[in-house]
């Protein structure tokens, strides 16, 4: 976790305009929220494009979600990032995308199957997906937070991905391990190859390593 305020906001900041650099937004879709040392949690307002984004617009709002600073609304997706951040104390960071290739799974509700050890150890395993609930509603964030309690990343069914990590930095980092990952699985299967699963042990050691590394950051 960033160890001050300012270090935070600006992590999430430069994570939100990462995320768009790379591609797994558009526009001013997706969010991201980062725990404050004090607890509270700062996300990205709604309706800001990243490209002009500044610490300004960033809001501080608590756990319930009641803004405590900023002029700015909070992102309407906020339900999903502080179910997961009350729920899970080890994890300071939330990101949710439209990452193309990890959408194209959530449509059709399949999880992306942990096929590469890195997916493993990062993401805990497959990323499942979510039960279709609303957008921004209180029962969305449930479900993500009941599927990312031993996973780095998850699908939100016809609508995109959401990742979790100690910071906005490792978040990201999910976040484009899931999109590579969709992308890769998606071009073996248009290869028309077999693809083969890890081996059990393989999936079982390493899942025990992504443990480790949530709860030690
Ligand atoms: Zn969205």
């Amino acid at each position: 976790m960033a160890d001050s305020p300012t270090t935070t906001r600006e992590a999430v900041l430069a994570t939100a305009q990462r995320m768009l650099a790379h591609g797994l937004v558009e526009g001013t879709s997706g969010n991201i929220s980062g725990r404050l040392p004090d607890g509270l949690v700062c996300v990205t307002p709604s309706s800001v494009a990243y490209d002009t984004m500044t610490l300004d617009d960033l809001v501080v709002v608590d756990l319930d979600g009641a803004v405590v600073e900023g002029t700015r609304s909070p992102t309407t997706e906020q339900d999903l990032h502080l179910a997961t951040l009350r729920r899970y104390p080890e994890l300071g960071a939330v990101i949710h995308s439209h990452a193309v290739y990890a959408t194209m799974f959530a449509l059709a509700h399949e999880p992306i199957p942990a096929v590469i050890e890195e997916v493993v150890v990062y993401l805990g395993g497959d990323v499942p997906c979510c039960e279709y609930k609303g957008t921004g509603t209180a029962a969305l964030g449930d479900e993500v937070a009941d599927r990312l309690a031993d996973r780095g990343a998850a699908l939100l069914a016809n609508h995109g991905l959401v990742t979790c990590g100690a910071s906005p930095d490792k978040a990201l980092h999910n976040a484009a391990l899931a999109e590579r990952t969709a992308k890769i699985v998606w071009g073996a299967r248009a290869m028309g190859a077999t693809i083969h699963p890890l081996p059990d042990e393989v999936g079982t050691d390493m899942a025990g390593v992504y443990r480790y590394l949530r709860d030690n950051p």
